[in-house]
């Protein structure tokens, strides 16, 4: 039930990133709680919701992924349309995954709305002895882009709840 004064928020949230950084597993970390090692790259609901509730809102998420579409390097106008929010992931032992990364930003920037709250994640921070891209590279560029950072590991689940929160914050502060 939400509480005299909450907020209830419907945030559609876009998720953006090469193929095999992790998108799918990310959502289905968060919304399931499950995590597979042979994730299938089209297979997936492409679709996911979840709700979180803050004291100063509660925000229910529609969570788009792609099921495939972003090998093309582009996705369709309406998978950006109305977005309030948007993950572009990136795989921490992969540099073209981080080079295609900021491509993804671009796209945004274009297609997506001027105040969507955006994160630059970081993901497979599990696999920190084959990392390829810095620390300091991801939250320079998050920085420069109006984005804020984190690293996480859809695996181990390190941060995937304090990203979805951290969005939730910032939308409650947005609407
Ligand atoms: P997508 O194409 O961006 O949706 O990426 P997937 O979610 O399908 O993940 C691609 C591959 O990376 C799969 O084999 C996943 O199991 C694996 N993967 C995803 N996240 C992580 C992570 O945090 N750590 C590790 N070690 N592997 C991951
Ligand atoms: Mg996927």
């Amino acid at each position: 039930m939400a509480r005299p004064g909450n907020k209830i928020i419907q945030a559609k949230l876009v998720l953006l990133g090469d193929m095999g950084a992790g998108k799918t597993s990310l959502a289905l970390r968060f919304v399931k709680g499950q995590f597979f090692l042979n994730q299938e790259p089209t297979i997936g609901a492409a679709f996911f919701t979840q709700i979180l509730s803050l004291s100063e809102a509660t925000v229910k998420f529609d969570i788009w992924d792609t099921a495939g579409q972003e090998r093309y390097h582009s996705l369709a106008p309406m998978y950006y349309r109305g977005a309030a929010a948007a993950i572009v992931v990136y795989d921490i032992s992969n540099i073209d995954s981080f080079v295609r990364a900021k491509k993804w930003v671009q796209e945004l920037q274009r297609h997506g709305s001027q105040k969507l709250v955006m994160a630059l994640v970081a993901n497979k921070s599990d696999l920190e002895p084959k990392r390829k891209v810095e620390t300091e590279e991801g939250e320079q560029y998050a920085q420069e882009n109006g984005m804020f950072y984190m690293e996480t590991s859809a695996k181990t689940a390190e941060n995937i709840n304090e990203l979805f929160y951290e969005i939730a914050k910032r939308l409650a502060r947005a609407f």
